[in-house]
C-alpha cells in the first residue's frame, strides 16, 4: 500500500467588495479577497497539501501570480490540473480536513455546501471530506478581520488500495443489512406474521470486480 500526508496553509486579506470565494462557493460578505486569482483560501490550502503529497512543489510555482492569464482565474481551475497529475501518479484521496480560521464571515453555515463541491471536485464520497471553521477569539490580525487563512491535511492512498477498501467496506455493509434483515425475519417468523428470508443472499454479489 503506498501512503502520502501532504499540509497546506493559505491566507489572504481582504479588501473591498461583497463576498469572498470559499471552497468554490459564493459567500456574502463586508469585503473581498485581494488576490490574482480568486482568492479562494480553502481551494489554494488544498492544492498546497496535494502538492506536498505528490512531492510537487508549492502552488506559487505552478501558478505565479506574475502570469498576466491567471488574473482572476477561478481556483478551481488551479486545482484540477493536480488532481490529474495525482491520477498519473497513481493515488486516489484517502481523506482530507479542512480548517478555516477568521474571525468573519462566519463559515459553518456553508461547511455542508462546501464539502459537496469538493467532494465533486474530486470524485470523492463526501465522508472523506471534513470542514472546520474557528475563530481566534478576536486576536491578532486574524482576530481584526483583516483577513482570512485557511490550514488543509491531506492524505492519499494507492488507487488499487483504495478500490479493495471500498469493495471490502461494501461488503461489510451488505453483511450488516443480511443479518439485520435474518433477525427481523426470525422474530416475525415466530409471530407466523412475515416471512422475508432469501430475499437477500450476500453470495449473489461478486466483490472481486
Ligand atoms: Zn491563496
Amino acid at each position: 500500500m503506498k501512503f502520502r500526508i501532504g499540509h497546506g496553509i493559505d491566507v489572504h486579506s481582504f479588501k473591498t467588495g461583497d463576498h469572498v470565494m470559499l471552497g468554490g462557493i459564493k459567500i456574502p460578505h463586508t469585503h473581498g479577497i485581494d488576490a490574482h486569482s480568486d482568492g479562494d483560501v480553502i481551494l489554494h490550502s488544498i492544492t498546497d497539501a496535494l502538492l506536498g503529497a505528490l512531492g510537487m512543489g508549492d502552488l506559487g510555482n505552478w501558478f505565479p501570480d506574475s502570469n498576466p492569464e491567471l488574473k482572476d482565474i477561478a481556483s478551481k481551475d488551479l486545482i484540477m490540473p493536480i488532481i490529474m497529475s495525482m491520477r498519473v501518479k497513481g493515488f486516489e484521496l484517502n481523506n482530507l480536513d479542512v480548517t478555516v480560521v477568521a474571525q468573519a464571515p462566519r463559515v459553518n453555515v456553508y461547511a455542508d455546501e462546501i464539502r459537496k463541491n469538493i467532494a465533486s471536485i474530486f470524485s470523492a464520497n463526501i465522508e472523506v471530506i471534513n470542514i472546520k471553521a474557528t475563530t481566534t477569539e478576536k486576536m491578532g490580525y486574524l482576530g481584526r478581520k483583516e483577513g482570512i487563512a485557511c490550514h488543509t491535511v491531506i492524505s492519499l492512498i494507492d488507487a488499487e488500495t483504495l478500490k479493495e477498501s471500498d469493495a471490502k467496506a461494501l461488503k461489510e455493509s451488505f453483511e450488516i443489512k443480511d443479518k439485520g434483515i435474518s433477525s427481523i425475519a426470525n422474530k416475525e417468523d415466530d409471530d407466523h406474521t412475515i416471512d422475508l428470508t432469501g430475499e437477500i443472499d450476500i453470495r449473489d454479489f461478486n466483490f472481486d470486480d
